[in-house]
């Protein structure tokens, strides 16, 4: 079945987004303008930026200016122009002094994609009175809306680079916080927690209250502590795993002991299936533990009641750990969120929660050090079912 004009573009289009991630926007341009020169005879041929275009680019590229570029790229209609002869170039503003004795005519036509002229390409002949065919024009619009995609997928790529490194020097500045406040804050909690065992004095009932917050709210602060070090190790490379045999009921049980106080007193049920054939997987264990008590533990967190469920399953490509709650679900918009630092759903039922929204993000980050994933199936109002799947692999 043949393809509509507009499918033929947006091919055209991929394709050169692909192009363009493999070389440069200069080596690119520079192609484009070869090419255009010996294909239209052209005396010359120039391609020209917006103000604002290079403004976003940072003048790194150095293309022919000079021509009253301010005036052409005034192209509000976004239309080419088209000047036959050298008195309607003269008219357009553009001087044609004895350096310019060659230009006879001029095609200016707009880089136009996403309703913006980022620049044009300026087409010099020196053939007097050039008449334009259609299918030329056709060809050039074309060339034209490629080299505009080019420079948006520039800007693009420039932009992400900046977030990226931005993104990169919060993370060091946060790391260098969190570490300074580990070592008082494990203080604190130890203190507080001496307290409340009353050795060295009966507390009276407020005291008891106020020491328990100060355990709690430390503990949280701990967790989120910890689970921010983890993910600038992952996210800085630094991150090893010691992978061994490890006995999967074993593991499943000591995560859901971690977990069972919290699920008494919500009354939620925990229950443990693993199929006959799973036995033992490669894993680190310590890592693999607290994605499962991550999982489990938002499962009951997350729940008004019910039960959370941990499911083991083996295929021939590795292991299926899944977590499945009967509890608040997820809609479809943010689950696209739950893996990014700091994700935090706002509802009201999670302003009640203490979290530190980075488990999912460490958990998925740790499933996929092992080379596995961890996925999420959920639905609003019936409960969500996070996966965790580890590939088969060799023991360290
Ligand atoms: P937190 O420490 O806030 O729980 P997570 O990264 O573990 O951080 O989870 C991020 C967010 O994802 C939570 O704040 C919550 O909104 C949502 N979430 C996680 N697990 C579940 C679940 N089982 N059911 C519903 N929402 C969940």
């Amino acid at each position: 079945m043949s393809k509509s004009p507009r499918q033929y573009q947006i091919i055209t289009n991929k394709i050169t987004a692909a192009m363009i991630k493999s070389v440069s926007l200069d080596s690119f341009f520079e192609s484009v303008t070869t090419y255009l020169k010996e294909t239209f005879n052209l005396f010359d041929c120039w391609i020209l930026l917006s103000e604002t275009t290079s403004n976003q680019i940072n003048n790194s590229f150095n293309f022919p200016g000079g021509l009253a570029t301010a005036r052409l790229l005034e192209l509000e209609n976004q239309e080419p122009k088209l000047l036959a002869t050298r008195s309607e170039i003269e008219s357009m503003g553009i001087p044609l002094d004895t350096s310019r004795d060659s230009w006879q005519s001029l095609a200016v036509l707009p880089l136009v994609y996403n309703n913006r002229a980022w620049g044009a390409i300026a087409l010099i002949y020196s053939d007097e009175q050039k008449q334009w065919q259609e299918i030329e024009l056709s060809c050039l619009n074309n060339i034209a809306n490629q080299c505009a995609i080019a420079i948006y997928l520039h800007i693009l790529e420039l932009e992400k680079t900046a977030t990226e490194n931005l993104n990169q020097e919060i993370f060091r500045n946060l790391d260098y916080t969190f570490h300074e406040c580990r070592q008082p804050l494990s203080a604190i909690l130890g203190l507080a927690r001496m307290l409340n065992e009353q050795i060295y004095g009966t507390l009276n009932q407020k005291q008891i209250e106020y020491v328990q917050a100060i355990i709690t709210s430390g503990e949280h602060l701990l967790s989120l502590t910890n689970n921010f070090l983890d993910l600038s190790k992952i996210e800085a490379h630094k991150e090893e795993l010691f992978l061994e045999r490890v006995l999967v009921a074993e593991i499943c049980q000591a995560s859901i002991a971690i977990v069972q106080e919290s699920a008494n007193q919500k009354q939620i049920s925990l229950i443990l299936e693993i199929e006959p054939e799973v036995n033992f997987c490669i894993a680190d264990p310590l890592r693999l533990k607290q994605i499962l008590v991550n999982l489990l533990s938002n499962g009951i967190k997350y729940s008004e009641q019910g039960s959370v469920t941990l499911r083991v399953t083996k295929d021939n490509q590795g292991f299926w750990f899944s977590v499945t709650d009967t509890g608040i679900g997820i809609s479809p918009e943010n689950q696209q969120k739950l893996f990014e630092p700091f994700a935090q759903i706002p509802n009201s039922y999670n302003r009640k929660q203490k979290g530190t929204g980075l488990g999912l993000v460490l958990s998925r980050n740790l499933a996929r050090l092992h080379g596995g994933d961890l996925t999420l199936k959920s639905e609003v109002g019936k409960g969500s079912c996070f996966t965790l799947y580890l590939p088969f692999q060799q023991s360290g």
